[in-house]
């Protein structure tokens, strides 16, 4: 009884004078004035997509609550400026996505870990059998910038630290080829070598790389930058991350 109080209020978008508090109440105010902003979203979600007789994506429901087939598979950063479905422009349906800090993807590793990634990527290609694997890097990634430091600037719980180890590779690279780089050019250079580490390490699931072999799976490196809005994509060719868009 009342157990959970929190979960129940936020069933409704709190009214304006719901809101009306002040002085200290100033960030939980914000935070109610975000969860009314979702719940208006959801309507319209739910309009566009589930209302009888009308809505654009009403047909591409009744096909998606048989079952999903993404043809890609998105490893994002869990940074709040880059949804890859926003992005991308993409419906519901179009991407299978793991999100995590810096988009970082683990070598392939034996044992009875909480591997979340990799069970994603198991479920990803051998269930739904995607065609591509997308790692989308971005600019101002803050567990790069944590990489970078040496430290987590935000928070001291390890967890970052210790997750942020497996670009240790993209770090030495990135200091290697800009060795009187400026940290905003250093970590550039991090982000992008960062989405190589985790290309390679796909590589390191057999299943992966024996399907990438055969022509079945393609691994695209992306690089988002936010500052202008422009998309890089990694090629083969020139060893560099080349303007799309
Ligand atoms: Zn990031």
């Amino acid at each position: 009884m009342g157990a959970f109080p929190a979960i129940k209020m936020l069933t409704k978008p709190p009214h304006a004078n719901n809101l009306a508090v002040s002085g200290d109440f100033g960030n939980q105010r914000d935070g109610m004035e975000d969860i009314a902003k979702f719940i208006e979203g959801f309507r319209e979600f739910k309009a566009n997509y589930f209302a009888e007789g009308r809505g654009p994506g009403r047909l591409l429901f009744d096909r998606l609550r048989e079952g999903q087939r993404p043809k890609s598979l998105i490893i994002g950063c869990s940074d709040s400026r880059v949804d890859p479905a926003i992005l991308f422009g993409c419906d519901p349906g179009d991407l299978f996505v793991v999100r995590n800090v810096a988009n970082l993807v683990p070598p392939c590793e034996e044992g009875k870990g909480y591997h979340g990634v990799s069970a994603a990527l198991e479920f990803g290609v051998l269930t739904l059998e995607v065609r591509h694997i997308i790692v989308l890097g971005h600019a101002h990634c803050g567990g790069i910038g944590a990489l970078m430091s040496g430290q987590c600037a935000f928070s001291s719980a390890g967890f970052i630290e210790n997750w942020m180890k497996i670009a240790d590779g993209a770090l030495e690279k990135a200091k290697s080829e800009l060795p009187g780089g400026t940290p905003e050019e250093l970590a550039r250079a991090c982000e992008q070598a960062a989405i190589l580490v985790s290309l390679e390490n796909l590589r390191t699931f057999p299943w992966i790389r024996a399907r990438v072999d055969a022509g079945l799976l393609m691994l695209v490196g992306w690089y988002f930058d936010i500052e202008d809005g422009s998309l890089y994509g990694y090629s083969e060719e020139t060893g560099r991350f080349e303007l799309i868009a």
